[in-house]
């Protein structure tokens, strides 16, 4: 097959993986910026070009998209879908999962278990959305936040006021929510492919610190999921309409929670902490479902 990795730097850990693995395996592979692509938006012959040439005959792509670049990226992924190119995630999943709060109203009309939340601009009363998710403590996330950064934990009512107050005066949208004590500075990844979680490490934060993420000095392992949350991460995936995803969940003592769901998933975490070559199994992924025109995402824009 020939294969176009939609990534801005070919030298990160994913998409020299993702290159290997598909080279190891047979195909061609060719690392593809997408935001130095420019197309053409013609009824009869779509295209892609890049340095100068057009992205010709490629069977499928994968997508990696900055979160900053979701706007231009999702618009080049969407291209090769109108050109009848297969991606392993489509423009409109990747769009969705994006936006926080889009991401839990979709989970939660599914309903798919959720840490209980609240979702505020500029509303003036402050005690009622604090009372509306239970209460002090709780986590306040900026909606546009990523790797833990706008993520707040405010362990007093008075605090929890305060952090909204200032997040007001930003104009800035933000999640309030039931802060999930019980996972002690734990959650879980779950990489799922298709109808399969392929791969599961949990990541611990560092001593002081109630965020997990890797960049904010957690640690990762492997972990042995329940069939529950095995379960929940193919139906939060699913639900996004992605078919590749990182599944982030909190074991609370309502059961593990869906925090969040990722359409560019890293590998370099995972593949390490579960010793498994998650890279490998995208490819084997596109290699069975690559057909082309079996993409869907034709008119839904
Ligand atoms: P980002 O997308 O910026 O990584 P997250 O929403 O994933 O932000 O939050 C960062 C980290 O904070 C999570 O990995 C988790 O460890 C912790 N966290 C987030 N929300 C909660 C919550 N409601 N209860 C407990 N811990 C949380």
């Amino acid at each position: 097959m020939k294969i176009a990795i939609l990534s801005q730097d070919a030298s990160l850990y994913s998409t020299r993986r993702l290159k290997e693995a598909g080279e190891e395996r047979g195909h061609q592979i060719r690392v593809v910026d997408y935001v130095r692509c420019y197309m053409n938006i013609t009824s009869h012959k779509p295209m892609v070009m890049y340095q100068g040439k057009p992205l010709e005959n490629f069977d499928a792509v994968i997508p990696r998209i900055g979160a900053s670049k979701t706007f231009y990226g999702t618009a080049v992924v969407r291209q090769f879908e109108v050109m009848g190119v297969f991606s392993a995630n489509e423009s409109q999943a990747i769009s969705r999962s994006r936006d926080k709060l889009r991401c839990l109203q979709i989970l939660s009309r599914e309903g798919i278990g959720l840490p209980v939340t609240g979702f505020a601009h500029s509303t003036q009363d402050i005690d009622g959305l604090i009372e509306l998710v239970g209460g002090a403590p709780l986590v306040i996330k900026l909606l546009e936040g990523t790797q833990g950064i706008g993520v707040v934990l405010a362990e007093t009512h008075q605090a929890a006021k305060s952090v909204i107050e200032a997040f007001r005066g930003l104009d800035a949208n933000i999640l309030v929510q039931e802060y999930i004590k019980e996972a002690a500075g734990m959650d879980i990844r779950c990489f799922v492919i298709g109808d399969k979680v392929v791969a599961s490490m949990k990541r611990q934060s560092a001593p002081g610190e109630f965020r997990s993420n890797l960049h904010r000095g957690g640690t990762a392992e492997k972990i042995k999921l329940t069939p529950e949350e095995r379960s929940t991460a193919i139906r939060a995936a699913k639900a996004m309409g992605l078919r590749v995803a990182g599944v982030d969940l909190l074991r609370s003592n309502h059961g593990s929670v869906v925090m969040e769901v990722n359409s560019s998933p890293g590998l370099e975490g995972i593949e390490k902490a579960a010793g498994v070559d998650v890279a490998a199994r995208i490819i084997e992924f596109l290699e069975k479902n690559a057909t082309l025109g079996k993409t869907r995402d034709r008119i839904q824009y």
